[in-house]
């Protein structure tokens, strides 16, 4: 099969490798589409160091080609695959925290991924895709799932106010998944035009540039002195103290965005004097694929006005350069693996 290998950080080349075989409890999927992403990127570039040569991608459906020993799986069948592999005995695992499981790894990082013809994946890491969800956007349910996690954690309530802050893909989903569960009032914050309006497009009720005196015309929309949630998807240390003062006194931060700096300054006497509740979400866990599939399925969340590029999976180096550059049109890059070999 043909594959897409990093050999060293920076080197990407095309090889033709051995199909795996699926053993008891696995099946063989035939990847048909794939999303890129930061951590790729990362990954790429060395950020992340990984065990060379790897195969990348953690963001990929197919379709099954044989299933070894588990019955619900079929051949034929259209599926994403969950790329969060977890031990399921240790504490964190029996406390239903496989998310964070410390013998966990991720597929496309800690052992090789999707970007490839065929992929060996556990039976019960893969979900069935609804026919209603096209090719193309169905790589981004993956993406879609960790904020779902993330928003089970720090729950939105009917009528409440929330911020997102950054609208990048994962911000315009959380603006979707507020909407969804009832938020009376989204409201985006970005300095990009286009990704203003196509929130607005997605349902915020309303969005601002950060530089636009954004504190006095946020708190104009709010009955409170701010955000109920305000969730910064940015990971940027200057957007994280943006969501402190835009939150109201008692109010939630959701932080999403990864921060990779080591140390900041942040407006810390306002985090103490609203007393304001923290929250982290890191990947998702399984039971996020079949909820994040339903609220697509339903129509509560579109994936399409979320990519900007489609691309054959040998253009893998030139969607992980295109993901480096500035460039407020781009959005997701989706790869199709169908005009491999
Ligand atoms: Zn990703
Ligand atoms: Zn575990």
């Amino acid at each position: 099969m043909k594959a897409m290998v990093l050999t060293a950080a920076g080197e990407l080349s095309c090889e033709d490798r051995q199909c795996p075989d699926p053993r008891f409890g696995e099946c063989l999927v035939k990847i048909t589409h794939s999303g890129v992403c930061g951590t790729d990127l990362k990954i790429f570039q060395g950020g992340i160091p990984v065990d060379y040569p790897r195969i990348m991608g953690h963001e990929m459906i197919g379709k099954v080609v044989e299933s070894v020993g588990d019955d619900s799986i079929n051949p034929g069948d259209r599926v994403i695959i969950d790329p969060v592999v977890f031990c399921g005995s240790c504490p964190l695992c029996l406390a239903g925290k496989e998310n964070l499981c410390k013998q966990g790894h991720l597929l496309g990082r800690d052992c090789d991924g999707g970007f490839s013809e065929y992929m060996r994946v556990p039976s019960k890491a893969v979900f069935p895709l609804t026919a209603s969800i096209d090719d193309n956007s169905a790589p981004l349910i993956q993406v879609m799932t960790t904020c779902v996690h993330a928003q089970r954690l720090a729950p939105v309530h009917k009528g409440e106010t929330v911020i997102v802050i950054g609208l990048g893909v994962t911000g315009l989903l959380h603006v979707q998944l507020a909407k969804a569960s009832g938020a009376e009032r989204v409201i985006g914050i970005t300095r990009s035009p286009k990704r203003r309006a196509v929130a607005e497009q997605l349902g915020a009720d309303a969005t601002f540039d950060p530089g636009d005196d954004v504190l006095s015309k946020v708190r104009e929309l709010c009955v409170h002195d701010g955000g109920d949630l305000v969730i910064e998807s940015s990971g940027s240390i200057d957007s994280l103290a943006m969501g402190i003062e835009l939150a109201r006194t008692g109010g939630r931060l959701l932080l999403f965005g990864i921060f990779t700096q080591k140390k900041m300054a942040l407006p810390l006497y306002q985090l103490y004097y609203k007393e304001l509740s923290i929250y982290n979400g890191r990947a998702a866990k399984r039971e996020d694929y079949p909820a994040s599939i339903d609220l697509v399925k339903r129509g509560l969340v579109k994936l399409d006005p979320l990519i900007s590029h489609i691309l054959p999976l040998e253009d893998l180096e030139q969607a992980i350069v295109m993901l480096g550059e500035r460039d407020e049109q781009r959005m997701k890059v989706i790869l199709d693996h169908s005009q491999m070999g």
